[in-house]
């Protein structure tokens, strides 16, 4: 039997709640398949943690996660904490940290699920956005001068470093080769940033000699967005930068029919440090502590990794449960237009599994 280490991190606010969900649901389908085994541990670390230590996560934290073969994360923030904390504390340190550098955001309008825009047909909103997530535009650099005066200047500054773009676009290029369409946008604003986004079309130019069966177009970000709008079906993978690619998938999500359905994968490709699992919505503090919280994107997120574990079957079971009941649309939650809480939609995915 295979076995897996799992490091599970609900963190903050409705992470507690979807979390405990996708563990549940992980662990029925572990025991349904009978060919591999997920050995979960618990860490309460996030904003209660920092309240009661001074810090999100143990000084030690990144060597304790270490030999883990993923972690399934929850979502970090608290409106007792500021938000550059609660980031920088847990879930950036995790990804810098463990060199996480491909940030996949898989986006579909799931079977029975409408999307906001009027003409978009079952199938013509696919889109897999790549965000590179190691450097850029929150590599962390700059400072303040003359703080609190008239004359304060701060500077928030990008770094781009050839070795960082070339193993994102490297990344993206594999992964529009293994779907169907084989078709990669490169998403900069390098009519505006002459620099660092220069750089960028020029590494993807050298980087698609060497897929040459990927299809491969240029757009800028502000333009990007009137297109997924109104051409959604003329996207299918899509690279951009740090920042860039935050804003996109925020829009994808919301195109998709609900932030509460969107998945993440947080990958380290060379597998030198466990990859991180979680959905793209944040704690939520307005819904926290009812049971109304959608699990659908935490869910979706433990397909990536059960994908990344090299679980290929189960992970397709998992998300065909998901569909079944996406599809079924009896069992949804509010976000969704129905009135099902965590708990039923929780064991509706389970029931869909036999
Ligand atoms: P954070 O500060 O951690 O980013 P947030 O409170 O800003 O969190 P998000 O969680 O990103 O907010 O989402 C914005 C809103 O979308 C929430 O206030 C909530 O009402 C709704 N929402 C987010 N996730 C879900 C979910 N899983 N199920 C239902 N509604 C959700
Ligand atoms: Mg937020």
């Amino acid at each position: 039997m295979r076995e897996y280490r799992i490091a599970a991190i609900p963190g903050d606010g409705i992470g507690k709640e979807v979390i405990p969900a996708g563990l549940t649901v992980l662990q029925r389908l572990a025991r349904l398949t009978n060919e591999f085994r997920l050995d979960v541990t618990t860490f309460d670390w996030g904003s209660d943690f920092y309240r009661s230590t001074g810090a999100l996560m143990p000084q030690d934290g990144l060597h304790t996660l270490q030999p883990f073969d993923a972690i399934y994360f929850g979502a970090v923030g608290d409106p007792g904490v500021p938000d550059h904390v609660t980031l920088w504390g847990l879930r950036l340190k995790i990804c810098q940290g463990f060199d996480q550098y491909a940030n996949v955001r898989p986006t579909r309008v799931l079977p029975g699920l409408k999307s906001p825009l009027a003409d978009c047909p079952p199938g013509t909103l696919d889109w897999v956005i790549v965000r590179e997530n190691s450097e850029g535009e929150y590599a962390g650099q700059g400072g303040r001068s003359h703080r609190g005066h008239p004359e304060e200047v701060a500077t928030e500054v990008s770094i781009f470093t050839r070795a960082g773009v070339t193993r994102i676009m490297r990344f993206a290029f594999a992964l529009a080769r293994s779907r169907p369409r084989k078709k990669l946008t490169v998403i900069t604003k390098s009519n505006a940033q002459r620099h660092g986004m220069v750089m960028w079309d020029e590494i993807a130019a050298e980087v698609a000699k060497d897929f040459p069966d990927v299809a491969v177009d240029k757009e800028l970000v502000d333009a990007a967005t009137v297109r997924m709008v109104n051409r959604p079906g003329s996207l299918d993978t899509i690279v951009a930068t740090n920042l860039h690619a935050d804003i996109l998938s925020d829009l994808a999500a919301a195109l998709a029919g609900s932030i509460g359905i969107a998945p993440t994968g947080n990958v380290n490709p060379e597998r030198r440090h466990p990859s991180m699992f979680e959905p793209i919505h944040g704690s939520a503090f307005d819904i926290m502590g009812k049971g109304l919280a959608n699990p659908i994107g935490t869910f979706w997120s433990a397909v990536m990794m059960l994908e990344h574990l090299g679980e290929a079957d189960a992970a397709r079971r998992l998300m065909s449960a998901i569909e079944r009941v996406t599809a079924a649309g009896t069992t949804l939650t509010r976000d969704l237009g129905g009135s099902a809480g965590t708990a039923q939609v929780t064991e509706a995915v389970c029931d869909a599994l036999t």
